[in-house]
């Protein structure tokens, strides 16, 4: 059993409304789909949504490297995972969101071939995760306004973007608290934008509004401030920019740097790795959350199979598909109902049927 063929496609897909974080405004994320097909009839989904900001990757970038990779998998087994990861590392450096795209088409083959939804063959711990939603950076007043929409539509957690500006995001904090009531998860999310002494007082400050925890409150590079504000503060510290890879994950939890990792399959290459830092952090007594950055039905699909799978994957942050306007799948997807993310009962990811105005014809095919 081998790989015969490999198609790449490359899609836009709009978001409803701009998307603001400390760091950056997005209006549409512009990802790349590959489709995997093998000599014995079973194919693969994978995406890549690469973001610059966090690992250098682009569009652009992710095609080039697949032009690179694709050609040399051909003929591969694809259930033999560990194997093809091996020779996509071999082969390129770095560029993880590229990989990724690679990983989870061949898990979609993994589970297809056994005829089993992925999470049950890759463990099966649970069969739904509550998912928070996220609000984008606007004025305090209209991300209140936002909050209680969101609570109305179902969602029990709400993940909330700051690290503009202190004073502000005390604010933003507080009117969402009293907007949502003491019922709704609150945790936040600073994309890096404060500095340590400016986290610890921010997170004093907000620490009687109930806050779960704060996600990379100072810039990824900062070590040393991650440490003291993890020392210093009351709510607990989740990293996430800080931590790509299984080895960014050990050197965090020996530098005793973090309380919580959020793992992102586009930031470590896909779910094989992903594996690697929830099993190195249950070591450590470090719970995960899956996280996402602009992947579609796709992606979304790939980290609720891992998240349902992975016992130590205890939070879920898996939005981005809600947030987009443009839908790529159209059958089988994971759908949210009451917060939670509840998987189809179909082989491998699930993904059923494709909109095909918004996938097209592939760029490249490989065979
Ligand atoms: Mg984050």
């Amino acid at each position: 059993m081998g790989i015969q063929k490999i198609e790449v496609y490359s899609i836009t897909l709009a978001y409803r409304e701009p998307f603001r974080i400390a760091t950056e405004a997005s209006t549409e994320s512009r990802n790349v789909v590959v489709k995997i097909v093998t000599d014995y009839g079973v194919c693969g989904w994978g995406e890549s949504s690469p973001s610059d900001r966090v690992t250098g990757e682009t569009a652009e970038t992710v095609i080039k490297v697949l032009d690179k990779i694709a050609p040399r998998l051909i003929g591969m087994c694809p259930l033999r995972i560990e194997q093809n990861v091996e020779l996509m590392d071999s082969m390129v450096a770095g560029n993880p969101a590229a990989k990724a795209a690679i990983d989870i088409a061949l898990h979609d083959i993994l589970g297809k071939t056994v005829k089993k939804p992925l999470y049950m063959v890759m463990g099966g711990y649970r069969t739904e995760i509550l998912t928070d939603i996220t609000l984008g950076i606007k004025s305090p007043r209209e991300m209140a306004k936002d909050a209680v929409k969101a609570v109305k539509k179902g969602f029990k957690a709400l993940k909330v973007k700051v690290g503009v500006n202190p004073e502000e995001d005390v604010e933003r904090i507080r009117l969402i608290r009293e907007a949502v009531g003491e019922k709704i998860q609150i945790r936040i999310d600073a994309n890096q934008g404060w500095m340590p002494k400016q986290a610890i007082e921010v997170l004093k400050k907000i620490e009687k509004f109930n806050i779960q925890f704060a996600e990379q409150p100072v810039p990824a590079e900062n070590l040393k401030g991650l440490i003291e504000v993890k020392r210093n503060s009351p709510i607990p510290i989740m990293a996430d920019e800080s931590v790509h890879s299984p080895e960014d994950a050990l050197q965090l939890i020996r530098a005793e740097a973090v309380d919580l990792i959020n793992i992102k399959l586009m930031k470590g290459g896909g779910i094989h790795k992903a594996k690697k830092i929830a099993a190195i952090a249950e070591a450590a007594g470090i719970p995960c959350m899956i996280g996402c950055m602009g992947e579609s039905e796709i992606g979304i699909a790939a980290g609720t199979h891992l998240a349902a799978a992975v016992k130590n994957i205890q939070y879920a942050d898996l939005d981005s598909d809600l947030l987009l306007k443009d839908k790529l799948a159209t059958k089988g997807v994971t759908k949210v109902k009451n917060s939670m993310r509840i998987l189809p009962k179909l082989h491998g990811l699930g993904i059923w049927e494709l909109n095909g105005e918004i996938l097209g014809k592939p760029l490249k095919v490989y065979h």
